[in-house]
């Protein structure tokens, strides 16, 4: 292994790499180390510009008429597919729309009605909570549903696989370790026995490619706001196999997810396509903020971001191994950054406190309980000099015991 790289390398990295002037399209404040866009992206000019027009201009001026003029109407589709490039999927198969916690309610039901004979759910039982509140409030709503969690029944996901499994809801990149699941080998296993599987792409989305095409996968779900830089509350998206679509019903009945919504008839007649995935009516204002942030990633090759992303986070961690190691910090996630997505995480017991003193310094990741530091790379804004500046606060915060003052103890309600 290499040594340590020192400022002047870490420079260099900069100058050379090929994604650096996208961080000028991005709006963040001064002095500000943003390591959390795993959570919430950054806000971007692009975004600004398309919020304005959308209100000021279609809205204000255009009012009901905007729904055809600026295309609003069709928006959760045309999105859709300008993400599905990000996601490895052929056009007509994805669709921007509600919330992650919503689609998965969706999509579970549906995945549930195409192998009505079989009982069982599989998800992970480490996976992000509303995964799994909302597998309980599908399967409150179908008696006889089985739950059953890696973690939990087995200690891997594989070992759960069996001919009662209708389908496997699971997470790509872990929220909390940024581990990596093999996309194309699980879905072959949940296929050779029978069973159906959704990915959860909350973590992948704008973090890393995928090809759900390529991997044979079901359906997949994910949110916008994340790395993808949507927006706060940025509608959420779903991808359904285009040989599912004639098989596809959920229980979200709503018109926009109608034939023909138009109509006004008074029962309901299914969609065609992934349409059948909609409900009512979508929030076109945020709706076009993802429009913005979309627009700037069809600018971006997947390939370089993957690249940039396995850098940030491989110097992230020797650096912080080898200046701050002596302080009680754990690394909990992979080593391998084949094996990684775009985070990295370490436990330190007093982990609330350290993150509060980061945050206050300026440097902005996030914490998960009991123990969990985590930090985001965004390879389109963050740069590797940040890489070298937020490990120097790290390491002072450390030494100097800062995280020790009281007011860092005091919790906030979102962490
Ligand atoms: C962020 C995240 C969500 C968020 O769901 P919302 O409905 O948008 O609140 C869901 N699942 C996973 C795995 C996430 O990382």
């Amino acid at each position: 292994m290499r040594g340590i790289p020192d400022l002047a390398e870490v420079e260099a990295m900069d100058a050379a790499d090929p994604l650096r002037a996208l961080r000028d399209r991005f709006v963040l404040p001064e002095g500000v180390i943003y390591l959390d866009g795993n959570s919430l992206g950054a806000a971007s000019i692009n975004v600004f510009n398309e919020i304005e027009k959308s209100a000021k201009q279609e809205w204000a001026r255009d009012l009901i008429r905007a729904w055809n003029t600026a295309g609003w109407f069709d928006m959760p589709v045309q999105l859709g597919d300008r993400l599905g490039r990000l996601i490895g999927a052929a056009p007509g198969q994805t669709v921007v729309c509600d919330t992650t916690s919503i689609n998965i309610y969706k999509v579970l039901h549906a995945a549930l009605a195409i192998r009505p004979e079989r009982p069982t759910i599989v998800a992970e039982g480490d996976s992000f909570p509303t995964d799994l509140y909302m597998a309980e409030g599908v399967a409150s709503t179908r008696p006889g549903t089985v739950l059953r969690l890696e973690g939990v029944d087995a200690p891997a996901i594989e070992d759960l696989i069996d001919d009662h499994v209708a389908v496997i809801l699971v997470n790509h990149v872990n929220y909390k370790s940024g581990r990596l699941r093999d996309m194309a080998a699980l879905t072959r296993k949940a296929h050779d026995a029978g069973a159906l599987i959704v990915w959860d792409l909350c973590h992948t989305a704008g973090a890393l490619p995928v090809d759900l095409d390529g991997s044979n996968a079901d359906f997949a779900i994910g949110c916008t706001y994340k790395y993808l830089n949507g927006g706060p509350g940025a509608p959420a998206f779903i991808y359904a196999a285009t040989r599912h679509h004639p098989d596809i019903s959920q229980p979200l009945s709503g018109w926009w997810g109608h034939a023909r919504p138009f109509a006004f008839e008074q029962g309901y007649a299914a969609g065609s396509g992934i349409r059948r995935f909609l409900c009512g009516t979508q929030p076109v204002l945020s709706m076009r903020a993802l429009k913005g942030a979309l627009d700037l990633w069809d600018e971006v090759d997947m390939t370089a971001v993957r690249e940039k992303s396995v850098a940030l986070t491989d110097l992230f961690i020797r650096l912080v191994e080898a200046r701050c190691g002596a302080f009680g910090l754990e690394l909990e996630s992979p080593r391998d950054g084949a094996e990684r997505g775009s985070q990295v995480s370490f436990a330190h017991p007093h982990g609330y406190q350290v993150m509060r003193a980061l945050i206050e310094r300026g440097v902005i990741g996030d914490f998960r309980a009991p123990s969990t530091v985590r930090f985001g790379f965004t390879p389109l804004y963050v740069g590797y000099r940040d890489v070298w500046n937020a490990v120097e606060v790290l390491e002072d915060i450390l030494r100097t015991g800062a995280w020790q003052e009281a007011r860092y103890a005091i919790k906030e309600a979102v962490t």
